[in-house]
């Protein structure tokens, strides 16, 4: 496996503009945990989900540029972490298909999104399926795809998600079963602790209620929203109940312990609603001014977020997609039709052979090593100083499988910037792809 740290995936579906709410519930905590050395953190912008809920082209555009200047304003360092787009990466669709051919369409009936959508439309004595797109029906499947893609081995979610990670397990499974075992059975990781922040009505801040107080809105904007949170009656003096108060919940997703403690005292002591609101809109402001100062230059910039994306999803092709889809094509006999006539030629329905590597020694006195399935030549390496040297490549690709090399100049291919072996006269890198996954697969 060419990494042993936990790949951790999150989706940011691009459908609005983010709130505290997605703040504290969502943003600070994916950030605090994509800086742990032992995970490799996946973090995209779902704007193929998005198109299930919205269907206004410059609404899905804004959204996807304020939300990627938002993760970005807020500390997600695409350096460390991948940051992509989904519709960047051709291969999600196309894997969205391949899952789909062994999904059972009896379980996508069962997931929640689309029996409250039948449920909704019964209730109004409408067709079961009446304005259901199949988008909204195969939600499951392209969330599936998302993960799968990437073997990630935890899904942080609600738990209003879980069912839609067991599907992704069930699916990932049904092909493992078919085809040879592809994928890692992701796991969902529940967040218990996160707070549910109140709106300005004291309901759960939501889009949905219209309660909201946008991330970065504007210094005046944000104290105007603060001083318009809904409250008891109570005058200045009146000692006031902390824990039913919508000001002092607020205050608490953002202040530290002794700072909550303070404000609790304050309460019992009845501080007026007025410095109350004074008071948090000062600590929320504290904490979100420097990056709201980022955020309004980042968004000033959509030409350079284009290009960490762009540049984030095509490292990641390079990385993952591109390589796992070529595995995924040849295993369910999406194949070169070359390779089968080569195939036939070789012996009937006999098995192929078993690619090997073989080292040896030419007259230059350098050591080299070949990659050959029978009689064909894959791959050619260049020449090494010592045994060992070409030893050790071997090893590697035998290990980490294509997903190591680069294509360089011509037909080179590259390890750690090093050009190490060409594909031979005629030889396609796909070859070369399920080659090295056909002899994993034997030596495992
Ligand atoms: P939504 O765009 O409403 O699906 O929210 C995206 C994510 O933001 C959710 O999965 C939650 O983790 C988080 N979130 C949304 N609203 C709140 C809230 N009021 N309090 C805490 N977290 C929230």
């Amino acid at each position: 496996m060419a990494s042993e740290k936990t790949r951790v995936l999150t989706g940011i579906t691009t459908s609005g503009t983010p709130h505290l709410g997605n703040y504290v519930g969502a943003i600070r905590p994916a950030i605090a945990a994509s800086r742990a050395q032992d995970v490799e953190s996946f973090y995209f912008l779902a704007d193929y989900h998005a198109l299930i809920k919205v269907q206004e082209p410059a609404r899905v555009q804004r959204s996807t540029l304020e939300i990627a200047a938002s993760w970005l304003a807020c500390g997600l360092d695409p350096a460390r972490v991948w940051f992509y787009r989904q519709s960047d990466i051709p291969e999600i669709p196309e894997l969205t298909w391949l899952l789909a051919c062994v999904a059972g369409k009896g379980i996508l009936n069962r997931a929640h999104a689309y029996k409250a959508a039948v449920d909704r439309n019964r209730a109004e004595g409408e067709d079961d399926d009446a304005g259901i797109t199949a988008g909204l029906f195969m939600y499951p499947v392209l969330m599936a795809a998302d993960i799968l893609l990437f073997n990630a081995h935890k899904v942080p979610v609600g738990r209003d998600q879980i069912q839609h990670i067991e599907m992704a397990r069930d699916f990932g499974q049904r092909f493992n079963h078919l085809y040879g075992e592809h994928f890692v059975l992701p796991e969902a990781a529940i967040e218990e602790h996160v707070a549910t922040l109140p709106g300005l009505d004291g309901r759960k801040m939501s889009k949905s209620y219209d309660n909201v107080i946008p991330l970065f809105a504007p210094r005046e904007t944000l104290r105007r929203l603060i001083f318009s949170i809904v409250t008891d009656s109570r005058a200045p003096g009146e000692p006031k109940d902390a824990d039913g108060s919508n000001v002092f919940q607020l205050y608490q997703a953002f202040a530290s312990a002794e700072e909550t403690a303070a404000m609790r005292q304050a309460f019992a002591d009845g501080i007026g609603w007025g410095d109350a609101k004074q008071t948090l809109f000062e600590r929320i402001d504290a904490e979100i001014a420097p990056l709201r100062e980022r955020y309004e230059a980042l968004i000033a910039r959509p030409a350079d977020i284009e290009d960490t994306l762009r540049d984030g999803a095509r490292r990641l092709r390079e990385r993952y997609a591109t390589p796992l889809l070529q595995r995924l094509r040849e295993a369910v006999g999406l194949r070169n039709l070359a390779q089968a006539a080569v195939e036939r030629r070789e012996g009937g329905e006999r098995r192929r052979e078993l690619p090997a590597f073989k080292q040896y020694r030419e007259a230059d006195g350098r050591f080299y090593f070949k990659l050959v399935e029978g009689e064909r030549v894959l791959l050619q390496s260049a020449g090494f100083e010592s045994p060992r040297e070409a030893g050790q490549l071997i090893a590697r690709l035998k290990r980490e499988g294509a997903g190591v090399l680069r294509m360089g100049r011509s037909a080179w291919l590259a390890v750690d910037e090093r050009e190490i072996a060409a594909l031979a006269d005629g030889v396609a890198m796909d070859e070369v792809v399920s080659a090295l996954a056909r002899l994993a697969e034997a030596e495992a």
